[in-house]
């Protein structure tokens, strides 16, 4: 699987996907680019939402609001006090780390180690294996089993007290040592805010600091009176927008999963007191809907409900997705109470409510948030649909079966030689077909080079323009899963593609 990962990672690089940021200079640490393929891909994504989201709901709207926010914001949504990590350093390697993460490793691990007991014992007893109650009597597992619970319950407990010193000892308690020198030889832990500062001003001026938004969501609730009062909203009704996120990630690791400048697709959904728990339920069930409307396999995906919930929520649980790497969020659906309303309303002055036209009452709306991330849906996108696919004729080929409405280019205009009037024809099938869905001429080596290149970048059609061409207007349409050919008219290529590509 590790392996599997890392064959993607070199794929979207070479095909043009997602390049390391500043790549002549090597690099930044957990910053990409998405180049001439994955920008086509991570557009029609946010379009794939998008259109879920704002236009097929006559309730909800979009904004765009900007990336930088007046400072009080993250005051009063509590990122300037609150959004840390516990950072903990080791002395030896200089490395630095987070200690959740090392002790949500070390649980990992316990957890493995049951895993693998289970997998000796299936594999001894064959049919006749009961997991259950081996999980129940085998004693090397109960032993694990009651480390990994006490370990968890410990550490629970940390970070709800936020007990920085309480981490550090269970770091102690456990011997987890550095993974890169192998050593114990660990610093105090302590907070490390996730914001990016920077100045706005020039200093003759006064210049005052400024964050770079870590969320897209408080950019919604600014302007929930302005939405509101323009675009006369009745509650129950959301505030969609696409937009930039930063945060100084400490642990930067599996490719564009956790990036300190990614992008966030979210929603707010403000609804009367008291029927948040109500919507909550209902948005998870239709933000499930959306992920496996593509087809990748409900066993692909779960929930994870959060026990620990972060200050302003009374209920959260992730969208988990099946990536080489284990199951990972994709999205957070979290019911936010009123607290980022009313918080806004007391630092900013302003009355922050719905006038309920029903009851005649005033009040703070309480709101349901869904967040995607856009890189991370690109992720679990690419991972599921690459694959090494062995022919009848023993030969691989690497194919991206992409869903065909995401897919970057939809299809591929291809004459069969540079000569003869069948280049001009080619572009005279593009030049219509355009307008319509985003379309590619290739005319470098043989044909069959130039499947396979269509192959690795999930182009769901090709159009192999010959000599027949010229006399009858017919092409070869090729479809990239089936591989299958067949003679089509040029005229019928529009109907026959557009439906199956749109989003
Ligand atoms: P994690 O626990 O993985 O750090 P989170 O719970 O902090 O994520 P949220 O604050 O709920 O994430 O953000 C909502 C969504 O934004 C996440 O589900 C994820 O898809 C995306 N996201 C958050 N942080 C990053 C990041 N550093 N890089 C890429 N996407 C991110």
């Amino acid at each position: 699987q590790e392996d599997v990962f890392k064959k993607i990672v070199s794929h979207c690089k070479e095909y043009g996907f997602v390049f390391p940021s500043s790549d002549i200079y090597d690099g930044l640490g957990a910053v990409y680019d998405y180049g001439q393929n994955g920008v086509e891909l991570k557009n029609n994504i946010k379009q794939y939402w998008w259109q879920s989201m704002v236009l097929l709901h006559e309730n909800i709207v979009g904004i765009d609001a900007a990336i930088f926010m007046h400072p009080t914001t993250w005051k009063a949504s509590g990122h300037v006090d609150a959004f840390n990590d516990p950072l903990i350093d080791n002395r030896d390697s200089k490395k630095r780390y987070r200690a959740d993460v090392l002790i949500e490793d070390q649980i990992a691990k316990y957890e493995e180690k049951i895993n693998k007991e289970i997998a000796k014992a299936a594999k001894k007893f064959g049919d006749s294996f009961d997991e259950q109650k081996f999980r129940e009597t085998n004693p090397r597992v109960l032993e694990h089993q009651q480390k990994r619970d006490a370990l968890h319950q410990r550490y629970s407990d940390a970070m709800n007290a936020g007990d920085l010193n309480e981490l550090k000892q269970i770091i102690l308690d456990e011997g987890i040592v550095c993974p890169i020198s192998g050593t114990h030889n660990w610093t105090d832990v302590r907070q490390f805010n996730l914001m990016f500062k920077t100045e706005v001003g020039s200093t003759a001026e006064g210049s005052s600091t400024i964050y770079l938004r870590p969320e897209t969501a408080q950019g919604i609730f600014v302007n929930y009176l302005n939405v509101q009062k323009t675009g006369r909203m009745k509650l129950p009704f959301g505030i969609a927008q696409i937009g930039k996120a930063f945060r100084n990630e400490i642990v930067a690791r599996q490719f564009i999963f956790r990036m300190r400048e990614f992008e966030q697709m979210e929603m707010q959904y403000f609804v009367k007191p008291g029927t948040e728990l109500q919507w909550f339920e209902t948005w998870k069930k239709t933000r499930m809907a959306w992920h496996q409307a593509l087809g990748f396999g409900a066993e692909n995906y779960r929930f994870h409900d959060h026990e620990k919930l972060a200050h302003y929520a009374n209920a959260a649980s992730d969208i988990e997705f099946h990536m080489p790497f284990g199951f990972k969020e994709v999205e957070g659906i979290h019911s936010r109470t009123n607290f980022d309303l009313s918080q806004h309303a007391k630092y900013s002055g302003k009355k922050i409510e719905y006038f309920d036209p029903e009851t005649n009452e005033s009040y703070t709306p309480y709101v349901i948030e869904t967040s995607i991330g856009v890189d991370r849906m690109f992720l679990s996108i690419m991972c599921h649909s690459y694959e090494e696919e062995k022919l009848e004729n023993g030969e691989t080929r690497v194919v991206l079966k992409l869903p065909e409405a995401l897919a970057p280019v939809k299809l591929a205009v291809m004459p069969l030689v540079k000569k003869d009037g069948l280049p001009e024809k080619a572009h005279e099938i593009i030049s219509n077909l355009r307008f319509h869905f985003n379309c590619k001429y290739d005319e470098k080596d043989s044909i069959g080079k130039r499947y396979r290149r269509q192959d690795a970048i999930g182009t769901p059609y090709c159009v192999t323009v010959d000599y027949d061409t010229l006399k009858d207007n017919t092409v070869t349409l090729r479809h990239r899963d089936t591989m299958e050919q067949k003679r089509v008219n040029i005229a019928d290529l529009q109907g026959i593609i557009e439906d199956r590509v749109s989003i």
